[in-house]
């Protein structure tokens, strides 16, 4: 991306997710706290899904951070469907997604209750995420860059509405509950990104040295273990608990049953599991997502 016109930091995409949406009612309150971070760019706040956020839900239909892909946003859908609706009108707003967009940059805050601290998700090859993120890894304690190659047409994702994004998420914390430290930390991040933001308009982050930083590229999510009624039969393993971002050999024990049993990681290949024992992911059938770790200069 040349150069960065307009920002969209949104809040709320998933309704229980407090983080963000209290960074918004703060910030409207207060717009002097996040205007003059980028004078070049228009910075707008968005509160993506009011109606989850009121029922203090991930969602009130259907996961509207899943509900951004071009087939589904072109797909004409249950008109009684909050989410499908609300996708299709922030995509007629801020988008339309593709290389047409009005959005240039779109920093979606979310929390998990992983003990993720701080994930920068980083879902295209774009110089200015790329840059900015590897900065904020250098700055700030307990941060970490996952790449997510999915093409982007079809990602689902809100930030994918814009040409490029970041999604900061945070934890860990249970849903529906706030964390002051973490809270602070994401409010000083965002800040950065938008100041970093500012650099990259008038020429100056690009003249700074890149650095080298640890990059989590996604490989490929994995389930629970489960019987034949599909129910789940093995809970995480007691020693992955709250170890995102360790490394786990192929043999390494990563479930138990709930008789005792180990039972072993089956992959063949060494990764980096993150997303372990997230709670909104019981439902997608998603025990954790493993990452492939290497260091790049970014
Ligand atoms: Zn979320």
């Amino acid at each position: 991306m040349s150069s960065i016109q307009t920002i969209i930091v949104s809040g709320g995409t998933h309704g229980n997710e407090l983080t963000g949406i209290k960074l918004l009612e703060k910030w409207s309150k207060h717009p002097e706290l996040y205007t003059n971070r980028c004078p070049t760019a228009h910075v707008e706040l968005v509160h993506t899904n009011i109606a989850a956020s009121r029922l203090c839900r991930r969602y009130a239909d259907q996961d509207l951070n899943r509900s951004f892909s071009e087939t589904l946003l072109s797909f004409v859908g249950d008109p009684e469907n909050y989410e499908m609706r609300r996708a299709k009108e922030l995509n007629a707003k801020f988008g339309p997604k593709g290389p047409k967009t009005r959005t240039d940059l779109i920093l979606d805050v979310h929390n998990t209750e992983a003990k993720m601290g701080f994930c920068l998700i980083i879902s295209a090859h774009d110089p200015f995420t790329m840059r900015a993120s590897a900065e904020l890894v250098h700055e700030f304690p307990d941060t970490h860059i996952y790449y997510q190659p999915e093409e982007r047409s079809m990602s689902p994702y809100f930030g994918t509405l814009a040409k490029a994004d970041i999604c900061l998420e945070v934890g860990p914390q249970s849903h529906g509950t706030i964390h002051a430290d973490l809270f602070e930390q994401a409010e000083r991040i965002v800040i950065r990104y938008l100041e970093l933001a500012q650099e990259w308009n008038r020429g100056l982050l690009q003249q700074k040295k890149k650095k080298s930083v640890d990059v989590y590229t996604q490989y490929k999510d994995i389930d629970y273990p489960r019987d034949e009624a599909g129910e789940i039969n093995a809970m995480i393993h007691p020693y992955w608990q709250d170890r995102d971002y360790s490394a786990l050999n192929p043999g390494d024990p990563l479930f138990r049953t709930f008789d005792g049993e180990s039972l072993p990681y089956k992959g063949t290949r060494k990764v980096w599991p993150i997303f372990i024992n997230e709670a909104a992911y019981y439902e997608k059938k998603i025990a954790m997502s493993l990452t492939l770790k290497t260091r790049e200069e970014w």
